[in-house]
């Protein structure tokens, strides 16, 4: 069947298989043409079918010579409907990676539920005995309880004052002004609950106890703080309130698995394009100003640069893991440089509908949303039927 991209409200409900896997082998490529790292060989990946978890998946798997264990939920196709990205990109990378003598497979399941990680113990002990390494990259908006099975639900929302800022709508190309109510009380609690560290730490331990953990093991979760035009929705709102959680389990953490000379990280990350990213008031037209700013300075990464670079330079570096004051491994170090971010606030106003073009890198956001979905390869003949199963 012909597969076309649908998108609706900034979620694209197709995907194509073969543009998936395209995009699996050149992040693959990237990280061939990089110099090896001496790191993590037993990993599991919590997250790893998209976005930061697939990318730290690919760094480590073909710089590291890693054998990797995902989890993941997506959703599979039918012959009339596409599969979910995620699916097609597992499917790809478990294959490339076992072709090149690798360890990889992939268990499709809710990683929130007690009985998955049941699941995934049993694959370590078969596949690896043990991990050196977890990386923990999930993004969802809800969380059943595991164990009363009670559904929380994350929202985004400022707190204290409503939020307004300009955020562009990239099909239509048009900048208009959004106002985001403040968050009530009730809505905090849950969204830490969904995006803390709560299920991070329970991973850690269910792990422990079946001592399936390598002496010195290391675990990453991922974080974003981000500039001041998106502090109070982002860093200041609901979801902030969930990254400092986050970033306080990280700590907790290194002290559960100290006996073991353990360590975990919060790595603060760069504002990319991903399937999470991409609905999220405002941060799609600041990505694409940043993205045209870092272009012009030369430091623009994208999800496998950003992966490798952490792994590369910040952890496996030869010497000791590099950290902020606060203990966190910093990605956002060039987003964040004092010369991008003063570019960002001079050219932030004049973005209108008119200028958007000129002004921000509105085709790369578009492109790199595409290309998540398997789209805009100009490798591939879209006219051309495609298996969807
Ligand atoms: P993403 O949407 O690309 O990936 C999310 C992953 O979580 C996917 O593999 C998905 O299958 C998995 N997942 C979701 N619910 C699941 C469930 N119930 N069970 C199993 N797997 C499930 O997201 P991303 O942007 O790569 O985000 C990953 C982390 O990086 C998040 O913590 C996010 O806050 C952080 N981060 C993102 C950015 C950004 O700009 N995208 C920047 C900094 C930090």
């Amino acid at each position: 069947m012909v597969v076309e991209p649908r998108i609706r409200n900034g979620i694209c409900m197709t995907a194509h298989p073969t543009g998936c896997a395209l995009a699996i082998q050149k992040e693959i490529d990237y990280v061939k043409s990089q110099p090896k790292i001496n790191g993590a060989k037993k990993v599991l990946v919590v997250g790893g079918s998209t976005g930061y978890g697939l990318s730290s998946r690919i760094s480590l798997a073909f710089g590291s010579g890693a054998g990797t264990l995902n989890v993941s939920f997506e959703k599979e196709g039918s012959e009339k409907k596409p599969a979910t990205p995620g699916y097609y990109n597992n499917r790809a990378f478990d294959e490339k990676a076992k072709a090149a003598g690798l360890i990889a497979e992939s268990i499709n399941a809710d990683a929130f539920s007690h009985e998955t990680r049941k699941e995934t113990i049993a694959r370590i002990k078969e596949l690896f005995g043990k991990i050196d390494m977890l990386v923990y990259s999930l993004a969802s908006p809800v969380r059943p309880d595991p164990d009363t099975g009670e559904l929380y639900k994350s929202c985004l929302k400022p707190l204290g004052e409503t939020y307004t800022a300009k955020s562009v709508n990239p099909e239509k190309g048009t900048v208009t002004e959004v106002s985001i109510e403040p968050a009530d009380e009730s809505e905090i609690a849950p969204t830490v609950k969904v995006m803390g560290g709560e299920d991070w730490m329970l991973w850690v331990k269910a792990l422990k106890e079946a001592d399936v953990l390598e002496e010195g093991f290391k675990t990453l979760a991922y974080s974003y703080i981000g500039p001041e035009l998106t502090m109070a929705v982002y860093r200041k709102g609901t979801i902030g309130k969930a990254k400092e959680h986050l970033e306080a389990t990280a700590k907790e953490i290194t002290k559960f698995v100290s006996d073991i000379n353990g360590n975990a990280w919060v790595s603060v990350n760069k504002a990319l394009v991903t399937r999470s990213s991409s609905v999220i008031p405002v941060v799609p037209l600041y990505i694409s100003l940043l993205f045209k700013i870092m272009k012009e300075k030369g430091i623009h990464e994208g999800c496998i640069e950003q992966m490798y670079r952490m792994f590369a330079q910040k952890i496996y570096n030869g010497n000791s893991v590099v950290i902020d004051d606060e203990g966190r491994i910093r990605l956002d170090d060039w987003e964040m440089r004092d010369d991008v971010q003063a570019e960002v606030e001079k050219r932030w106003d004049s973005i209108t509908s008119e200028t958007l073009a000129d002004n921000t890198d509105i085709e790369t956001y578009k492109s790199d949303f595409l290309k998540l979905h398997g789209f805009g390869f100009d490798e591939i003949d879209y006219n051309k039927d495609v298996d969807l199963l």
